[in-house]
């Protein structure tokens, strides 16, 4: 049996997680957690009979170790409780699946404990691919791809060989506001923009989606995952998110990915990879899909992806600088606070006024986001 540890066991990734584990019943949860949905998380630990669970407050870990005082568990709190189950010593997999740079100091001790990681969290990536991914090497340990995009680039690149990424077309859906211009864009509503036309998120992935901020994100880790440099990957517009990422090689021709969209296939991909098994539900047909559109990104309107990639030419602890904004700016925005078209502003003006850091280790990337929250919250 395989066993696997889920940080984020509660949320859209961590539910799907366990969707998967539910559906192949052949992998066992050894360690999970979560931040503040004890009820679920009773559940679960009901459900699945993990040893360790860990939540974020203290109150929350008394208040949970006394509804499962019947069950043997160990729960546990704060950073400590997450660096307990990310390294729990049954687990041969970390599923990384909990939301923004909380994720860092986890993945880094997995990585040092020598667990393969699934990765949903982005942001360890955007902001810390400079550290994760030689000290995955340096270990010998798998960074398997979760997000959509990055998982069917893993997928066209089985069977390459020898042979170079010539380019990655990363695919986007457009989010909902796809076609819109600045004006139009000015009074949309936080319900219009958590509408995704096609795929089922957190709400914050959600919102990062109608920016673009997501795939400028999806960028940052691509280049990461893949070793590629930024000309080499071509973000392409497919509303119908059909083709889920795309590999050019250098005699021209293009490997896709195709499926419905659908979490629970990279995430299964990621757990028993390079294994295929069955998975229940819609499977592409082919007769239906007579109209695959695919264009280029307006990032005239949606300046978050431009911004990303300015970023990410700058290095340093500019795109923990653009992530942290983000994060902030789009909080902001769902408690309406600001406009959408403020997201990007936000991000912009951080990216100019906080100080730059070459070579940022994990204190300095913790120290940049702080600084970037403190900087937004001085001025909205
Ligand atoms: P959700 O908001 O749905 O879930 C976040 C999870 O993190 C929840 O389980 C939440 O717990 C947990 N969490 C939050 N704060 C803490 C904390 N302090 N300590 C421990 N756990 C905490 O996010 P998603 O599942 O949408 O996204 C997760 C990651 O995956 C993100 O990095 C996202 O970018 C990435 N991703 C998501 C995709 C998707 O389809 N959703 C697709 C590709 C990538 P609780 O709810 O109990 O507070």
């Amino acid at each position: 049996m395989k066993k696997i540890a889920i940080l984020g066991s509660t949320g859209s990734i961590g539910t799907q997680t366990l969707d998967v584990v539910r559906e192949q019943g052949d992998i066992q949860v050894v360690a999970m957690a979560a931040g503040r949905n004890i009820t679920l998380l009773e559940k679960q630990v009901r459900e699945f009979h993990p040893k360790l669970v860990a939540v974020w407050e203290e109150k929350d870990a008394n208040a949970l170790r006394n509804n499962l005082r019947d069950i043997e568990v160990n729960v546990v709190y704060g950073m400590e409780g997450l660096l307990e189950v990310s390294v729990i010593p049954e687990a041969e997999i970390l599923v990384t699946a909990i939301v923004g740079m909380l994720g860092i100091r986890p993945t880094i001790a997995a990585i040092e404990a020598g667990k393969d990681i699934a990765l949903a969290n982005k942001e360890t990536l955007v902001t810390a691919g400079h550290l994760i991914m030689p000290l995955a090497a340096r270990k010998g340990v798998a960074i398997l791809p979760v997000d959509s995009e990055h998982s069917a680039i893993f997928q066209c690149l089985q069977g390459k060989a020898d042979n170079k990424i010539h380019k990655i077309l990363l695919t986007a859906s457009g989010g909902p506001f796809r076609g819109k211009k600045r004006e139009e864009l000015s009074k949309v509503q936080v319900e219009d923009a958590l509408k995704h036309p096609n795929w089922s998120m957190g709400r914050k992935i959600t919102i990062d989606s109608a920016t673009l901020v997501n795939k400028g994100l999806e960028v940052m880790e691509a280049k990461w995952l893949f070793g590629v440099e930024l000309e080499q990957i071509q973000v392409v517009v497919h509303p119908q998110s059909v083709v889920h990422s795309m590999v050019e090689y250098a005699d021209g021709a293009v490997i896709a990915q195709l499926g419905t969209p659908d979490m629970r296939l990279p995430i299964q991909y990621a757990l028993y990879y390079p294994s295929r098994r069955n998975l229940s539900g819609e499977k592409l047909d082919f007769y239906q899909l007579s109209n695959l559109t695919f264009e280029a990104p307006d990032t005239e309107t949606f300046t978050g992806l431009k911004l990303a990639i300015q970023a990410m030419k700058q290095g340093g602890n500019v795109p923990t600088i653009f992530n942290a904004a983000n994060e902030k700016a789009v909080a902001l925005f769902l408690n309406r606070k600001i406009s959408f078209l403020e997201i990007p502003e936000i991000i912009g003006e951080s990216m100019e006024n906080i100080q730059y850091i070459q070579q940022p280790d994990v204190d300095k990337i913790l120290e940049t986001e702080a600084e970037t929250y403190a900087f937004i919250e001085s001025r909205w």
